[in-house]
């Protein structure tokens, strides 16, 4: 877990990057850091429940194969925790066949995201629906 959420100036939207992959997660932390985006880090569905419960990130990214669990029952225990229900949570995976973002969106996620993601409108992506909160 990264401290970055503590001394964020709440101004901008802090960001749960939930990813197992390390260079996966170096790329979403460059590209967020270099926006001056305030983040935090779990490889595991586990650890994003417990960072996202103690610091109440704005939105969390959420990878679909984790080592623990799926994405998609890390999500439905976000949504089953008063503390974290009201997150928006983005779905961000290499799971990009036809009828896959459909089937996220029906499991609860908020957006989705396909990897490789487009570097080029990620962060905007992101803040954008930081800030949108929930539906
Ligand atoms: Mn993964």
């Amino acid at each position: 877990m990264d401290a970055a959420g503590e001394t964020a100036d709440r101004s901008r939207p802090v960001v749960l990057i939930t990813e197992d992959n390390e260079k996966n997660r170096k790329l979403v932390r460059e590209l967020l850091g270099s926006r001056g985006i305030p983040y935090l880090e779990a490889a595991t569905g586990a650890a994003a429940l417990t960072v996202a419960a103690e610091a109440r990130p704005d939105v969390v990214l959420m990878d679909i194969h984790l080592p623990d669990m799926e994405g998609t029952e890390a999500l439905a225990q976000l949504r089953d925790d008063a503390r974290t229900t009201h997150i928006p949570v983005i779905a961000v995976t290499a799971l990009a066949m036809k009828g896959d973002a459909e089937r996220f969106l029906a499991a609860g996620f908020d957006a989705y995201i396909a990897k490789p993601i487009d570097v080029r409108t990620f962060v905007d992506a992101v803040v954008a629906m930081a800030e949108a909160g929930r539906g």
